[in-house]
């Protein structure tokens, strides 16, 4: 997985392939689909929500450049499969899962898989994490028509927000976010097709 799935493509960060690595992407899925674990797709979970694909996943971690000492916000927690790698390369991740059947399901996996810093809170993510805000970074991993105003107000200047931007059918665009003072310098880093972001300030 690495080689191909990887590295093959460009991914180059050492952290970031080894956190791939070592997470146990069959343990995450539902049983009858573990047999898929390590192929290059994303797969369906309960709610008919996805589990990303593997690819999705690395490039989004190696996008939110992390140092190990980052406070992490993950929006969509889905199978919690990148809140453990995110927990691989960050101090704390808080991950949050908008359906409550998923976000205890994942909650219990990521404490079986003993991810001593992951957080599952069960809520309307687009509104982000005011309780715990600010974060060294924002990971989204469900498609937003625009950047929510959350995230900005709760991340630390200097601060990344790595999200799917678009339509919620169709292709969306990748964006990095980077919290310069008052303003926030957008990236494109390309396209991607998620689930939507659904909530308040999402679709
Ligand atoms: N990161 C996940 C992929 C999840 S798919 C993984 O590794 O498996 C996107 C998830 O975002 C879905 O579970 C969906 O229910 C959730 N979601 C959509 N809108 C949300 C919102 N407003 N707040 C929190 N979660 C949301």
């Amino acid at each position: 997985m690495v080689e191909q799935q990887f590295k093959a493509r460009g991914i180059a960060n050492d952290g970031v392939l080894q956190s791939m690595e070592s997470v146990p992407r069959e343990e995450i899925l539902p049983k009858p689909l573990r047999e898929f674990a390590y192929q290059d797709s994303a797969l369906p979970i309960a709610h008919d929500q996805t589990i990303s694909q593997p690819y999705t996943v690395a490039f989004m971690c190696e996008a939110v450049l992390l140092t190990g000492a980052e406070k992490v916000l993950e929006v969509g927690t889905g199978s919690g499969y990148a809140a453990c790698v995110l927990a691989r390369l960050a101090e704390q991740v808080f991950s949050i899962e908008r359906i409550p059947e998923l976000a205890a399901v994942a909650r219990r996996r990521i404490a079986v898989l003993d991810y001593g810093n992951v957080k599952v809170v069960c809520g309307d993510g687009t509104l982000g994490l005011p309780d715990e805000a600010p974060f060294d970074a924002t990971v989204v991993t469900a498609a937003a028509p625009k950047l929510p105003s959350a995230y900005a107000q709760q991340i630390v200047d200097g601060g990344q927000v790595v999200i799917p931007i678009g339509d919620a059918q169709n292709l969306q665009r990748m964006c990095r976010f980077i919290h310069h003072g008052d303003d926030f310098l957008r990236e494109d880093l390309g396209g991607f097709v998620f689930v939507p972001l659904i909530g308040d300030d999402g679709w």
